[in-house]
C-alpha cells in the first residue's frame, strides 16, 4: 500500500478546528502585565498566572540583568554535569528557606519535576493513588511509572479512604503506596483538602505529594503555599512540587521536602540529569522574585482583595463560577462555541481572557478561566465586570 505518511497531520488539525478545539495563539509585543498589547490591541489581561506582578518587577528585571553580567545566558551544562552554578545553589537555599523545608531541589519547569519524580518514588509493586482531576504533567508522570495505579473521585476523602483500605488488602502487599494531588485545581480554582488527605495517609503508611502550582504566591502565609495554608508539616506532606512560572513569574520547577528526598530526586529524576540547566538569568529572577514576595506582603493581601472583590461582582450579575476557593475565577458556560464566542467579544472590548474547552476540562462545562493579580486596581476590575455584563446578557449567558 502506498500510504501517506504525514496526511493525518493536516486531517487531525482540521477535525479540531471543526470541532472549535484549537488552539489559536496570541501573541504579546510587550511584557505580562494587566494592561499589554495583545495582537496590535491594548487590553486588559484577565488570564495571567502571573498573580502577583513580578513577570516584570523591576527588581526581578534587575536580577536576571546583574545575572547575564555575572554568569552569561546559559550554563553550558546539564547541572549533574558541568552546568552547576552558585545561583542555582542560591535558588535553592532562598526557596528551602521560604518554604520552611530542609531542602528544595530546583528543576527547568514544573512539567519536567512531576514527569522525573513520579516515576522514581513509585514503581514496579507500589502503588500510585491520584485524584481523578490531576494536571496533565502528573498524569503524564504517573504514566512513566511502573507502579498499580488507582484514580479517586475529585476532592472525594470518602473514596480516597475505600482505595487505600482496597490497597491494604493487596496481595503481595504494596511496597509503598504514594498520594498524589494538586494543591490548587487550575481550571475550578478548588483547593484539596491536604489535611484530611494527610491523615488519611499517615493511617495507611502512605507518601503524600502534592503539586502547589497555582497555590504558591497564593496560599498561606505570605504565599508560601497549601502546606503552609493548612499547618502541616514536612512528615505529614512529603513531597511538595511548585513552579516559578506562575506566581513567581519566571520559569522553572521545584520540589521541597526532606534533604533525603533532596538526595535521592537529583540522583534519580532523569528529567533532572538528563537536561540542560535552568538559565542563570532565570535562577536569579526567580530568587530575587522570591524575595520580593516576602518583602511587599501586600502583594498577596492585595490579590485576595481584588479576588473577593471580582468574584462577589461576578456572582451578583448572575454568572456561575463553579467551586472556586482561590483567584482562579472560572465563569462556566457550558458550550465551546458560546465560550468561544464570549472570549472573542470580551477581546473586541478590551478584556483579554482565556476560553477554556474539552480535554482541558469535562465535555458542557466549557468555560472562560479569569485570574485575579495583585496589579489590577479597582478601575480594571470595574472595568472588566462591566463588559463581562455586557457581552454575558449579549450572547445570553446571564
Ligand atoms: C502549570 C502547572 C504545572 C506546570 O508547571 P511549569 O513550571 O509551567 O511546567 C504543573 N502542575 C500544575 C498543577 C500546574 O498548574
Amino acid at each position: 500500500m502506498k500510504r501517506n505518511p504525514t496526511a493525518f497531520l493536516r486531517e487531525e488539525y482540521e477535525e479540531l478546528v471543526k470541532q472549535g478545539l484549537n488552539w489559536i495563539l496570541k501573541v504579546l509585543s510587550g511584557p505580562s502585565q494587566p494592561w499589554t498589547i495583545v495582537d496590535g490591541k491594548k487590553v486588559l489581561m484577565m488570564c495571567s498566572n502571573n498573580y502577583l506582578g513580578l513577570a516584570n518587577h523591576p527588581r526581578v528585571r534587575q536580577a536576571a540583568m546583574e545575572a547575564i553580567e555575572k554568569y552569561g545566558v546559559g550554563a553550558g551544562s546539564d547541572r549533574s554535569i558541568s552546568g552547576n552554578m552558585e545561583i542555582h545553589m542560591e535558588l535553592e537555599e532562598t526557596l528551602a528557606k521560604y518554604k520552611g523545608a530542609e531542602a528544595s531541589l530546583v528543576f527547568q519547569t514544573g512539567y519536567m519535576a512531576n514527569e522525573g519524580l513520579i516515576p522514581q518514588l513509585a514503581g514496579k509493586g507500589d502503588l500510585i493513588v491520584s485524584d481523578e482531576l490531576n494536571h496533565g504533567s502528573i498524569i503524564d508522570g504517573v504514566r512513566l511509572s511502573k507502579a498499580d495505579r488507582a484514580i479517586y473521585k475529585h476532592l472525594d476523602m470518602e473514596d480516597l479512604a475505600r482505595v487505600l483500605e482496597e490497597a491494604e488488602k493487596h496481595d503481595p502487599p504494596y511496597r509503598r503506596i504514594l498520594i498524589i494531588t494538586d494543591g490548587v485545581f487550575s481550571m475550578d480554582g478548588d483547593i484539596a483538602p491536604m489535611d484530611e488527605i494527610a491523615k488519611l495517609a499517615a493511617e495507611h503508611g502512605a507518601m503524600v505529594y502534592v503539586d502547589d502550582a497555582h497555590g504558591e504566591g497564593v496560599l498561606g502565609e505570605n504565599g508560601k503555599g497549601i502546606v503552609s495554608h493548612f499547618r502541616l508539616s514536612r512528615d505529614q506532606v512529603h513531597v511538595e512540587v511548585g513552579t516559578f512560572s506562575k506566581a513567581f513569574g519566571v520559569i522553572g520547577g521545584h520540589v521541597s521536602g526532606s534533604r533525603d528526598l533532596y538526595n535521592f530526586a537529583y540522583n534519580r529524576a532523569r528529567t533532572w540529569l538528563l537536561s540542560g540547566a535552568m538559565t542563570p538569568v532565570s535562577a536569579a529572577a526567580a530568587k530575587a522574585a522570591i524575595e520580593v514576595v516576602q518583602e511587599e506582603t501586600w502583594r498577596v493581601k492585595k490579590l485576595w482583595e481584588n479576588t473577593e472583590y471580582f468574584k462577589k461582582a461576578v456572582e451578583d450579575l448572575g454568572f456561575d463560577t463553579g467551586k472556586t476557593q482561590t483567584p482562579i475565577i472560572p465563569i462556566i458556560v457550558g458550550d465551546t462555541f458560546k465560550a468561544r464566542k464570549f472570549a472573542l467579544r470580551l477581546f473586541d472590548e478590551g478584556v483579554f481572557v482565556l476560553p477554556i474547552f474539552y480535554p482541558m476540562v469535562p465535555r458542557n462545562t466549557d468555560r472562560l478561566r479569569i485570574q485575579m493579580n495583585s496589579e489590577f486596581t479597582k478601575e480594571d476590575l470595574d472595568f472588566a465586570i462591566e463588559r463581562l455584563e455586557k457581552i454575558g446578557k449579549e450572547l445570553e449567558i446571564i
